[in-house]
């Protein structure tokens, strides 16, 4: 693994986008404990948070080297932690003045859908910014969801109608809104995926990861 940490990253022909490690889940499927913050060869614990500027700077760095099909904010951590610095590095996308970097590239978010809880206010029509979410729900049974997500104190009360809710709400904003669920053992995945078909909204299965992989 590098020792240096990355704030941008490869996979899969897109260019992800590492901006915190904040998070306000300690769920219990995530993989940045069990692989010691390592992600395919990349170092993702961040000694100092980036600012917009220096992840802009990062991202025009990367596409002098190759095209990336699309932009993901996605790390060991919850972009949504950083609402304004995403929505800083989004505007500078949006203006066209990044060199290679188009202005219409597909820009998506990954998230918990705890934003509202985390910002305190209803942010999702500020989200007709992207292109695409991507909403970490797995399961629509609240005593489970608490189980498998464990929020920290400061952000369990109303966090599952929270979360519920920023789903139905991001769907007005957003082209593409999809739910996901981890293929949880105990979890009624076929509920999740029915809750989605009822919103028209997407639903993907992601698989469990343990062991390391590298790629
Ligand atoms: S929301 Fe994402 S980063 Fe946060 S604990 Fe869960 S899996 Fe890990």
């Amino acid at each position: 693994m590098n020792k240096q940490y990355s704030i941008v990253y490869e996979y899969k022909g897109a260019l992800y986008l590492n901006i915190t490690n904040r998070c306000p889940n300690l769920c219990v499927f995530c993989i940045k404990l069990k692989w010691n913050m390592n992600y395919r060869g990349y170092n993702l614990k961040i000694d100092n948070e980036p600012s917009s500027d220096e992840v802009v700077k990062e991202i025009v760095k990367k596409f002098e080297e190759r095209y990336y099909n699309e932009i993901v904010f996605c790390g060991y951590g919850e972009p949504l932690m950083r609402w304004d610095v995403v929505k800083k590095i989004i505007s500078e996308i949006r203006k066209g003045m990044l060199n290679k970097v188009t202005n219409d590239i597909r820009i998506r978010i990954n998230t918990n859908g705890m934003g509202n809880l985390i910002c305190r206010r209803d942010i999702t029509e500020e989200l007709c910014i992207v292109d695409s979410i991507y909403i970490s729900l797995n399961t629509v049974d609240k005593i489970k969801w608490y189980e498998i997500m464990r929020p920290f104190e400061q952000f369990k009360e109303g966090a599952f109608e929270s979360v519920i809710e920023f789903i139905k709400n991001a769907k007005k904003s957003v082209k593409e809104v999809v739910v996901t669920a981890v293929d949880l053992k105990g979890v009624d995945i076929k509920a999740v995926e029915k809750f989605a078909n009822e919103l028209n909204v997407g639903f993907k299965l992601r698989p469990y990861l343990d062991e390391y992989e590298e790629t």
